[in-house]
Parts: C-alpha cells; structure tokens; sequence
C-alpha cells in the first residue's frame, strides 16, 4: 500500500489487534514505532518486524498517566501514521463500576488518543499529509449490559474521530476508526468460553475475528488506498444477524 518512507506509531502493540497492525504496516514498508508497556513482548514485536525485513523500535510507556502519553510522543518523534489502538475493557454493570476504573476507562481509551492527536496532528498538518486511525468497539453503538464505562469512552473517541476529520482535513490529514467486533486477543483469552461463544453467536459469521483480520482493515484506511475517507467508523464485526 506505499508506505515506505512513513514512519507508523502503533499503541498497545505488544499484543492482539495492535500487534497484528504493527505487523502489517511494516510489511507495507512503514517504519514502526510499537509502544507498549511490556519491553519483553515488545522486543519480540520488533524482532519478528525485522526478521521479515521491516524497521521497528519498540518505546515504553504507561498510557494511564498523561505525561508519559506526552513521552511516548516525544520519543516517538514525526509520525505519519498514528494508530490508536491501546485499551482497556473491564465488562461491570453500573453499581459495581469504581472510580479507579472510570478513570482507567477515560483515560486510556479517550484521554491516550485526545493527548497523542494534540501533539502529533499539528507535525502531520505542518508537513501537509498524515493518517490517524483509532480502534473503537462494536460495544460504541450497539447497547449491550455490563459494558457501559467501555462504551462510552469509546463512544467519545468515534465523536472525536468526526470532529478531528473536519479539523484536519484542508491540512492533508485523514481521521477514520474501525469498530471491531468480537476477537481473539491476549485480552479476551481471559474470558470464559461460554461468554466468548455468546458474543460471537451476536455475529452473523458466528465465529471471533481474528486479530490479522480486524488489521487488514486498519491498515487500508491509514493507507492512500482510503484517500476519500476520512471522518468514518468502518465496522469489522462479522455481520449481524437477522431477526427471525
Ligand atoms: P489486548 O490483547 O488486551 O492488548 C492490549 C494492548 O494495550 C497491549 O499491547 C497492552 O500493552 C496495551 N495496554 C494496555 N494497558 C495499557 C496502558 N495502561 N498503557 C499502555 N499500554 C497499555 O487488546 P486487544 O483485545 O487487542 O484490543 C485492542 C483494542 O481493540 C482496544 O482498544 C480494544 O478496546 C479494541 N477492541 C478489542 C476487541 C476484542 O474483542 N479484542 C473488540 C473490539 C475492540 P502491554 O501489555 O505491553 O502493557
């Protein structure tokens, strides 16, 4: 997809949906910067990244906490290609939800993006070209109990998602999301089987995403390929089923 020559920051990317993404940018020719929080995981990324050839460096950083947001970067330098994939899903219903993990909902899924697209856009608009892309969730528009703080802070990353495309868009630089569906990550290996199964029978395809599949999506639209489309949430949720 021409990437060579841009060089691509991919939060969460130790893991999952990131992972996979990191990948394929850098086996379109994109540099990458994978961030993360576990330097072990992420010198693996790096390494499988460079074993196909590609470019990586791996840079630490707790998302959780604002000034390492602005670390990362920093450390991160001028990016083209800003994936915002890092997040957290905790699945409480209201009474049981804690302050701790409000905050920990809003400031990894909303505040990580906000801070990271306030210090990056204004270098891709300056340089007259850049792609951001954020990872929502289905969970952002369909109504489903127990995950209401994961909803909503997503649902206020696809409204930023619009709101960043018309800021952004006379200066060359496209804002998409991709509202995933069910997939089989690090992070929902932790559920139980018969909570996976129920939420991938929620799918027309009847089956989890797996991680490569959701990428293949993320990279199009940071790519050219997707130079009419900006201000968009693009579902990769294997179909719903229908009624009856
Ligand atoms: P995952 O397997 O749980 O991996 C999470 C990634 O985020 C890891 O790379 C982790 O890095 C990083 N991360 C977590 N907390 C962090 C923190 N405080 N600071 C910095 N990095 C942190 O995630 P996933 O399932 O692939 O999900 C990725 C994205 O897709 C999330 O935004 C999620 O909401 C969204 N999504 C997932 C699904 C699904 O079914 N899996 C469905 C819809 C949407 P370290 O481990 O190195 O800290």
């Amino acid at each position: 997809m021409g990437m060579s020559g841009l060089t691509a920051l991919v939060t969460g990317a130790t893991a999952g949906i990131g992972r996979a993404v990191a990948v394929q940018l850098a086996q379109e020719g994109a540099e990458v910067v994978v961030h993360g929080r576990d330097a072990e995981r992420g010198a693996d990324v790096v390494a499988e990244i460079e074993k196909a050839g590609g470019a990586a460096r791996f840079v630490r950083a707790d998302l959780a906490d604002s000034s390492d947001v602005l670390r990362l970067a920093e450390e991160a330098g001028d990016i083209d290609v800003l994936i915002n994939n890092a997040g957290v899903y905790k699945f409480l219903p209201t009474s049981g939800m804690t302050d701790a993990l409000f905050d920990l909902h809003m400031d990894l899924n909303t505040k990580a993006p906000y801070v990271l697209v306030r210090a990056l856009a204004p270098g891709m608009a300056r340089r007259g070209r850049g792609s951001i892309v954020n990872i929502s969730t289905m969970a952002a528009s369909v109504v489903t109990r127990g995950t209401g703080m994961y909803s909503a802070s997503k649902a206020a990353l696809e409204q930023l998602t619009e709101v960043w495309a018309a800021e952004y868009a006379e200066q060359g630089v496209r804002v998409n999301a991709v509202a995933p569906g069910p997939t089989r990550t690090p992070g929902t290996d932790d559920m139980d089987a018969a909570t996976l199964k129920a939420v991938a029978d929620t799918t027309a395809l009847r089956r989890l995403a797996e991680p490569e599949e959701v990428a293949e999506a993320v990279v199009f639209l940071a790519s050219d390929r997707a130079s009419y489309i900006t201000g968009a949430v693009l579902d990769v949720i294997g179909g719903r089923p229908a009624i009856g």
